[in-house]
C-alpha cells in the first residue's frame, strides 16, 4: 500500500451571511396601533481556524474540501432577534501555513494557540423596531443581513522544529532519533523507511529540551522533484539548526565525502537561506567503523568548511549524549524558530457598479440597497483609512449622492446602507 503524506491542501471556505432585519408591528386586541416590534437578523458565522496537537498531517483536507459556517436567522417580530449562525471551527496541524489560493501570500501562520478568523460572518440587518425615534414612530424598513466572505486558500504544513535531522537514507536518522528522543520512527535496513516526518522531543537536562524532526531521506535530485525527499524540505524551513548525519562506516560503499556535499547542494537547489543554516555534522555508524580514513577524510572536510563534527553510534548509543548537549548548547545562541508573517493583504473587491442601486425614502431616511453594494460593505474594513476612503470613492463614482440630491435630501437626513448609516451633509 502506498501512504501519501498529505501536507498541501485546497480548499474553499465560507462564512454564513446575516440575517434580515424585520418589519412588523406590534399587534393586540384592543390596541389600536402597535409600535414597530420587527427584530435583527442574526450575525452569519465565521470560519476559524485552530491548531490541534493531535493532528500530525494535513489528510483530512485531501476528502473534504469546502467548509462553510451557518447562516444567520432572520429576526421576526416581537423585537425576536434572529438566532447567530454556527462558527465554524477548522483544526489544522501545528505549523500549517495558510496561503491565499490566488498569489500563495501568506495569510496566517498557524504555529500558536491563538484561534484565527480566515472568513468573518456577515452582520445581521437591523429590524424596524430599531428604526422607531419619537419623530419616527412606524418605519415600515428593515435592512437586510450582510452577505458573508468566500476565500480559497492552500494549507501547507512546514514542522515547527528546532533541529533537523538531514542525511541520506539508511545512514542513521531514524534510530538517532529514536534513542535520544521518545519519538518512535521506523527504523528498517532499506531505503526511504521513513515516509512521514517524525517530531520527537529531546530532553536533555531540567529546562533544556527541543524538538527534533526526522524527514524522510534527502537523495540527489530530490530538489528537482526526482525523488522522494523533495515534498519534505520544507518541513525543515523553520529549523535553527541541521544535524546532518552521515554513514562514515563504508559498510554501504559510500563515500562518506561525496554523500555529504552532495546533500549539501541538493539542500542549495531547494534554498539557499536553508543551505545556509548552521549545520552539525554527526558522523554515525562509528561502532561498524572499516575504514579510518574514511571519517578522518569527512571530518577534515567539514572542518575546514566550518562545521564542528560528532562521531557517533546511533545504535551503541555511543556519542549521542556529547552531541545533544551540543546541539542544545549551539541552539541557545540561535534565533528562535521562524514564525511566518503575514503577506497577505485583501484586495478591493470588485464591484460591478452597473446594476443601479435600490433607493426607498421613508420618513427622510433614505434606504439605499443593491447587490453590488452588499457586497462592497461586507468586504471593505472601516476600521482602515485607505479602505474607507476607496469605499468613499467608489460610492461617489457610482452616482449615489448625484441620486440623492436629485430626489430632494437635506442635510441631516439619515442616510441608510445596510450595517452603515450617517448624516447627509452636503
Ligand atoms: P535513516 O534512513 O537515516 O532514518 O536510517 P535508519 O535509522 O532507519 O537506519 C538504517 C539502518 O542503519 C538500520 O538498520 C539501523 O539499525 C542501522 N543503523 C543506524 N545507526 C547505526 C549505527 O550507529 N551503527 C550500526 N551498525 N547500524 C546503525
Ligand atoms: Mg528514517
Amino acid at each position: 500500500m502506498a501512504t501519501t503524506f498529505i501536507d498541501k491542501a485546497r480548499i474553499t471556505v465560507r462564512s454564513g451571511s446575516g440575517g434580515n432585519g424585520c418589519v412588523s408591528f406590534h399587534r393586540e386586541k384592543y390596541v389600536a396601533a402597535g409600535g414597530p416590534d420587527g427584530g435583527d437578523g442574526g450575525c452569519g458565522g465565521s470560519v476559524i481556524l485552530q491548531v490541534d496537537d493531535n493532528l500530525s498531517t494535513l489528510m483530512d483536507f485531501r476528502y473534504k474540501r469546502k467548509y462553510a459556517a451557518e447562516n444567520g436567522v432572520d429576526g421576526s417580530g416581537g423585537r425576536k432577534s434572529g438566532k447567530d449562525g454556527k462558527s465554524l471551527t477548522i483544526r489544522v496541524p501545528r505549523g500549517t501555513l495558510v496561503r491565499d489560493g490566488e498569489t500563495g501570500e501568506i495569510i496566517q501562520d498557524m504555529s500558536g494557540d491563538e484561534p484565527f478568523v480566515l472568513c468573518r460572518g456577515g452582520k445581521g440587518g437591523w429590524g424596524n423596531a430599531h428604526f422607531a425615534t419619537p419623530t419616527r414612530q412606524a418605519p415600515r424598513f428593515a435592512k437586510s443581513g450582510l452577505p458573508g466572505e468566500s476565500h480559497e486558500v492552500v494549507l501547507e504544513l512546514k514542522l515547527l522544529a528546532d533541529v533537523g535531522l538531514i542525511g541520506f537514507p539508511n545512514v542513521g536518522k531514524s534510530t538517532l532519533l529514536s534513542v535520544v528522543s521518545r519519538a518512535q520512527p521506523k527504523i528498517a535496513n532499506y531505503h526511504f523507511t521513513t515516509l512521514f516526518p517524525n517530531l520527537g522531543v529531546v530532553y536533555v537536562e531540567e529546562g533544556t529540551s527541543f524538538v527534533m524532526a526526522d524527514i524522510p531521506g534527502i537523495i540527489e535530485g530530490a530538489s528537482e522533484g526526482a525523488g522522494l525527499g523533495h515534498d519534505f524540505l520544507r518541513h525543515i524551513d523553520r529549523c535553527r539548526l541541521l544535524v546532518h548525519v552521515v554513514d562514515v562506516s563504508g559498510s554501504e560503499g559510500r563515500d562518506p565525502v561525496a554523500d555529504f556535499d552532495a546533500i549539501n547542494q541538493e539542500l542549495a537547489h531547494y534554498s539557499p537561506q536553508l543551505a545556509g543554516r548552521p549545520q552539525i555534522v554527526a558522523a554515525n555508524k562509528t561502532d561498524i567503523l572499516e575504514d579510518e580514513s574514511l571519517l578522518e577524510a569527512l571530518r577534515e572536510h567539514v572542518e575546514a568548511l566550518g562545521y564542528p563534527l560528532f562521531t557517533i553510534s546511533a545504535a551503541a548509543h555511543r556519542g549521542t549524549r556529547e552531541l545533544m548537549l551540543a546541539v542544545a548548547g549551539r541552539l541557545r545562541e540561535l534565533p528562535p524558530v521562524a514564525v511566518y508573517a503575514p503577506e497577505y493583504v485583501p484586495r478591493p473587491p470588485k464591484v460591478d457598479m452597473s446594476e443601479p442601486l435600490q433607493i426607498t425614502v421613508e420618513d427622510n431616511v433614505y434606504l439605499v440597497e443593491g447587490p453590488w453594494l452588499q457586497r462592497l460593505i461586507a468586504n471593505t474594513n472601516f476600521g482602515d483609512y485607505e479602505s474607507r476612503n476607496w469605499f468613499d470613492r467608489m460610492l461617489r463614482e457610482s452616482g449615489l449622492f448625484d441620486r440623492l440630491e436629485a430626489m430632494g435630501i437635506r442635510d441631516g437626513d439619515l442616510v441608510s446602507l445596510y450595517n452603515l448609516e450617517f448624516e447627509y451633509q452636503h
